[in-house]
């Protein structure tokens, strides 16, 4: 997997934030099988850059709480359809990337034996220590918090170096860039910057999460072939957040 000429992660231990949305390709909802593959074939190729990857994947494709909240749901059992929104997302990310040869286990923090491990810290950090690609699914396990807030837990609790906040834009903009043309893009951001701004990029749980455990977070454009491994080498794309 490793070629000793392939130029090395710049990180030994990194957690992708993957939004539900980043599956669902060109429909409306659910789950693009073609998007899943050509992730899985990105995921596939950074590989060789000896990084451990652990991913946090979302549910916003199938089901958020909120959504349901609005129509008159209870916002728990909203919740609660959320996470589990992202089990299915885990195992489709799963036979996307065990398609393409790469090994991986997905841990779910709301137990389901039959499809998913049960979320247990040491083991994914002993699957990473091997070479597999550990899909945390079910979020935290608990309503009111959100997939990014996930991600700065599992980062804080396996001891990833950074969070890589995947989206569809090349980072952090002054305004939305694709209304406004003249919006910048940062390059880099303090977490109070992200705090006060109210940046939709994160909730305000996950950058003060982030923030108190010291997790530095990559907000980049997922869309664009090669940038999860640009990322890992070092280069400066995306908006560091920090
Ligand atoms: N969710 C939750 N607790 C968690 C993580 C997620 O209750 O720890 C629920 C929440 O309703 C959320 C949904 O799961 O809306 C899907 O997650 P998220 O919105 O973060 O997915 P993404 O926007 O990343 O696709």
């Amino acid at each position: 997997m490793k070629s000793p000429s392939a130029p090395k992660s710049k990180y030994r231990r990194v957690i992708l934030k993957l939004g539900g949305e980043s599956l669902r390709g060109k429909r409306e909802h659910g789950i693009s099988p073609e998007t899943c593959d050509a992730i899985a074939k990105e995921l596939k190729e950074v590989r060789a850059l000896g990084v451990q990857l652990a991913i946090v994947i979302g549910g916003g494709n199938i089901f958020r709480g909120a959504a349901g909240t609005k129509r008159g749901l209870d916002h728990v059992t909203g919740d609660y359809m959320g996470m589990l929104a992202t089990i299915i997302n885990a195992l489709a990310l799963q036979d996307a990337l065990e398609k393409n040869g790469v090994p991986t286990r997905v841990q779910s923090a709301i137990e389901m034996r039959a499809v998913a491990e049960p979320f247990i810290r040491r083991r994914a950090m002993r699957h990473l220590e091997k070479g597999r690609v550990v899909i945390f699914a079910a979020g935290t396990g608990s309503p009111y918090f959100s997939t990014d807030t996930t991600a700065a837990l599992r980062a804080s609790e396996i001891g990833a170096e950074v969070l890589l906040k995947a989206t569809k834009v090349d980072g952090v903009y002054t305004a939305d860039p694709k209304k406004d043309r003249k919006a910048k893009r940062y390059e880099r951001l303090t977490y109070m910057d992200a705090l006060k701004g109210r940046l939709q990029v994160m909730d305000s749980t996950a950058f003060s999460f982030c923030m108190e455990n010291k997790i530095p977070i990559i907000v980049f454009n997922l869309f664009k072939h090669g940038n999860i491994a640009r990322v890992l080498r070092g280069e400066k794309i995306g908006t560091l957040v920090s």
